[in-house]
């Protein structure tokens, strides 16, 4: 046999699909009937090729029938018996002429490390004799050359003529590829191949090591089953090679008989289960995933087989299994390999070893040329995938320690979002929440700079951050941004203090009730926020606008607490408590203070002439015309019916008094007219006192300022009675 493949065996299971191609090449040799001449020049001979054959099927012929059964012997090349599998004794015959003066040592290596037995003759005078018994079956020690293949060594007389025989058994695939060596040409084509094995192995359990730390360091279940992938492709690949009977179970035959398939099922499951865990076939293909699962546990009972049931038959079930698994594969490489990276990854590794594998064969074939290269392909690509399969794990680290990290993040801005709402929810100040709110977006986002800006009918107030705005430029923000969080540097920013630089933006709406609030975040630097945390900063917000509308609320209800319905002015009870505030404030400074009462002279008249509703007009006519006067000298309340109240700090007699002059004035002035025109001339009458050092309650302020409007109406009405030295208030001593 021509084909120098040592690894039939290999290619058979790995692809599974070539097991016909396999049948193939086994035909494609040239045969040929010369015995076999070795001359003192030999080296190395491959002599499969000139082997012939006799297939004792019913086991019936021992190894003293061979002289006459000798016409029944077939050339191996015309018989063609490789890679078929059953219970037969393959015998084989070898011719070897050696005319040359002195005697030769040679050894013959049959390269199938997997065959049970083998029984080696020699004719020696017509005698057949025994000269070693080897294989699978019988430890390792027993062999005459301590080697991975079975070896035999033989010492060819001068010039005669010797025939060997091979009585072999095997529970596997029968495959007899025979080489014979001169010892020094043997040592170092061994000392080549153990090199380039050892190169290869230690690639091998270096990528598994690998991965088994990461394993450990990252518990994710990929790892583990590609660690056990490598093991067991690894472990498949030492027993076809026979170093896992040479090194590791040299002394368990009934061990070793099994491990082929027991491994070649491993290698399958695990193939599939790291696939499976790799691509995320659950999420990324759930029908796939299905098949695959079911194939996995198949599978994973399947392991026992090799235990369980005859040799032959659990190799046979073995390489259906591998043929199965790599059907899988390569449907899940096709269909994955555009779907993610680890797709790619996967595709390419798979395809590289397939691609190898090729190569072997058409090697195989003499379509390329039969390299070291091409011969060791299957290897080569072994190397390749699994390399391949590891950068890919390498690159899913990566993004594993990304995964990992963004995950952290988002739980620490979770807990920072919720310890800065707890204390939120306790402020009772509108801006107050609005201030904690953006100092939390700033920590969270990274961002320099926060605004929060609130618009109501058409305008924009500025919250938070008015240091930030230019408050000669009117703030215009297009309607797209007032529905999501948007992200951007196209926004128009000339109403921004820093509008030199380019900015980069974060902006954030908020739902108000009667208004709509929004958090610009910028800095001068581009960086987008990712959107799961994205998602989390707006649930904040949307907290943050709950609490403002609940605080808003609040505001209002307190407001409409404060103020009379019909005039807008403070009714009488908020009136009272915050001029109390003031006058306690103003009595600390010792300063004088004012307080006026103001009352609508003969108002029942306007009631009963015009009607109660005109009344309450000219009410709201007076409140107006306080309001101006007033403006934010003091504060003036409704104090009663138709009478007013104002309280003035920091003021002096000249000016209160001209204070008073100025209501009466305006009342002339802005006259009251109602129904297109009609006029009502209303005049007030005003009580009003001075605390120089304000050492008076308000109590005491109002009953003096009562008495002075007592005093006013008394005298006419239409005026102002002044009491400056409330001491002698009762003698009216200085009435104006
Ligand atoms: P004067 O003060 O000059 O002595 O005469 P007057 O007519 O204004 O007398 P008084 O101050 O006692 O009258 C108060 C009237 O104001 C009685 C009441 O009918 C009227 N009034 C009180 N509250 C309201 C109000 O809210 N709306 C209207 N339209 N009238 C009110
Ligand atoms: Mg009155
Ligand atoms: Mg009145």
């Amino acid at each position: 046999m021509k084909i120098k493949n040592n690894n039939i065996l290999q290619i058979i299971v790995i692809t599974g699909f070539f097991f016909v191609l396999q049948q193939a090449i086994a035909s494609n040799v040239n045969a040929s009937n010369n015995d076999i001449i070795i001359s003192d020049e030999l080296t190395k001979l491959e002599v499969t090729e000139y082997l012939h054959i006799f297939v004792d099927e019913d086991n019936s012929i021992l190894y003293s029938d061979l002289p006459h059964i000798d016409d029944q012997f077939q050339s191996l090349v015309d018989l063609d018996v490789h890679g078929t599998i059953g219970n037969a004794t393959y015998w084989l015959k070898l011719d070897l002429l050696h005319n040359e003066q002195s005697n030769k040592d040679i050894l013959i290596e049959i390269q199938k490390p997997h065959l049970s037995s083998i029984s080696f003759y020699s004719e020696q005078s017509n005698q057949i004799v025994l000269e070693n018994t080897v294989g699978m079956d019988y430890p390792f020690q027993e062999r005459p050359i301590s080697h991975r293949n079975f070896t035999f060594p033989i010492t060819l007389t001068a010039e005669s003529n010797h025939t060997f025989y091979f009585q072999i058994q095997t529970n596997s695939f029968f495959q007899s590829p025979i080489v014979i060596w001169d010892h020094i040409t043997f040592s170092e084509d061994n000392y080549k191949n153990q090199t380039l094995y050892g190169i290869y192995y230690g690639v091998m359990i270096a990528m598994a090591l690998y991965n088994l730390f990461l394993f450990i360091a990252l518990r994710e279940k990929m790892y583990l089953f590609y660690v056990l992938f490598v093991f067991g492709f690894t472990m498949m690949q030492l027993v076809w090679d026979g170093f896992a009977f040479q090194w590791i179970w040299g002394d368990f035959p009934w061990w070793a008989q099994r491990a082929n398939s027991f491994f070649i099922i491993w290698t399958s499951l695990f193939s599939l289960l790291f696939a499976k865990y790799f691509l995320h076939l659950k999420t990324q293909s759930p029908i796939l995933n299905k098949i695959l699962t079911i194939f996995i546990s198949i599978f994973s009972i399947s392991l026992l087989l090799p235990i369980l049931f005859p040799i032959a038959l659990s190799t046979q079930i073995s390489t259906v299994i591998a043929a199965l698994s790599l059907v899988m594969v390569v449907t899940i490489a096709l269909k994955m390999r555009s779907k993610s990276r680890e797709g790619i990854f996967f595709f390419t590794a798979w395809s590289v070893l397939l691609f190898c594998v090729f190569l072997n064969l058409l090697a195989a074939f003499h379509l390329v040329p039969l390299t070291l290269v091409t011969l060791e392909a299957p290897k080569i690509g072994a190397l390749l995938e699994v390399f391949i399969l590891s950068l890919g794990l390498a690159d899913k680290i990566k993004r594993i320690t990304v995964e990992k990290n963004r995950e952290k993040r988002l739980r620490d801005i979770h807990s920072i979002f919720q310890n800065e709402l707890q204390h939120i929810t306790s402020i009772r100040e509108y801006k107050g929440i609005v201030n904690r709110g953006s100092k939390a977006l700033l920590n969270v986002t990274n961002y320099n700079n926060a605004i929060y800006i609130e618009k109501q009918d058409e305008n924009w107030n500025i919250v938070f951050g008015e240091n930030l705005v230019d408050k000669s430029k009117n703030i215009h923000i297009p309607k797209q941004y007032l529905y999501n969080p948007i992200q951007s540097d196209h926004l128009d920013i000339t109403w921004l203090q820093y509008n030199e630089k380019k900015q980069f933006f974060l902006t954030l709406p908020l739902e108000l009730e009667s208004k709509v609030g929004l958090f610009i975040l910028y800095k001068d630097q581009k960086e987008l926020i990712p959107d799961d945390e994205l998602k989390v900063i707006k649930q904040f917000v949307e907290q943050v606008s709950v609490c403002l509308k609940t605080q808003n609320s609040i505001e209002e209800l307190d407001k409409s607490a404060q103020y009379d319905y019909l005039t807008g002015l403070y009714n009488r009870k908020y009136f009272e408590k915050y001029s109390n505030e003031i006058i306690v404030s103003m009595s600390n400074k010792k300063e004088a203070i004012s307080l006026l009462i103001i009352d609508i002279d003969h108002f029942k008249v306007v009631n009963d002439t015009y009607g109660h509703q005109v009344g309450d007009d000219v009410i709201q006519y007076i409140s107006r015309i306080l309001k101006d006067v007033c403006t934010d000298l003091g504060i003036v309340g409704r104090f009663g019916g138709e009478e007013f109240i104002m309280v003035i700090p920091h003021i002096s007699l000249r000016s209160v008094n001209q204070l008073c002059d100025k209501i009466h004035d305006n009342l002339m002035e802005r006259s009251f007219t109602f129904n297109d025109g009609m006029f009502i001339p209303v005049t007030v009458s005003i009580g009003a006192v001075t605390s120089k050092e304000c050492t008076l309650e308000l109590t005491q302020l109002i009953k003096i300022a009562d008495d002075a409007l007592y005093e006013a109406k008394e005298n006419g009405r239409n005026q102002t009675v002044f009491i400056n030295n409330w001491q002698n208030a009762s003698n009216n001593n200085d009435a104006v």
